[in-house]
């Protein structure tokens, strides 16, 4: 592994935050300034292909690497928030129904997040509100 593996593959496993390139590349730089942005994508690709580390794609926001540990995730609709969930293993589901052909499966559930209803609540009470306020 080259000096920027080793920091990239570690940075990845150590944090639960889903980092996104530009995330990984700001860290990165705090110990070597000089590196690029270019870089830090080819490294990400290169572990990821390795299955060192997994690459997590979401609809409309940028992709996000993870550990490469087995587990799942719950997707906000709304924010793009991303949290690790351990759903049952379907492995042996999957190999018995498709034998051979059965490669991985990458499941994501989505939902709205606690901050996300919440800020859809205060959107719709705060006509309500600000009404029952002017009436006092
Ligand atoms: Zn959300
Ligand atoms: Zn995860």
């Amino acid at each position: 592994m080259t000096k920027y593996e080793k920091e990239i593959y570690r940075l990845i496993t150590e944090s639960a935050e889903h980092m996104t390139a530009e995330q990984v590349f700001s860290e990165v730089k705090k110990i070597y300034p000089s590196v690029s942005l270019a870089t830090i994508y080819n490294n990400l690709n290169k572990l990821n292909e390795a299955g060192m580390i997994r690459k997590i794609t979401v609809e409309g926001s940028p992709d996000r690497y993870d550990r490469a540990v087995k587990h799942d995730h719950i997707v906000c609709r709304r924010c793009g928030k991303l949290l690790d969930v351990q759903f049952r293993d379907l492995t042996d589901m999957l190999e018995s129904q498709m034998g051979g052909n059965f490669l991985f499966y990458d499941l994501k559930v989505y939902y709205i997040c606690p901050e996300c209803r919440e800020k859809e609540k205060h959107r719709i009470y705060m006509p309500s509100t600000a009404a029952r306020r002017q009436d006092r």
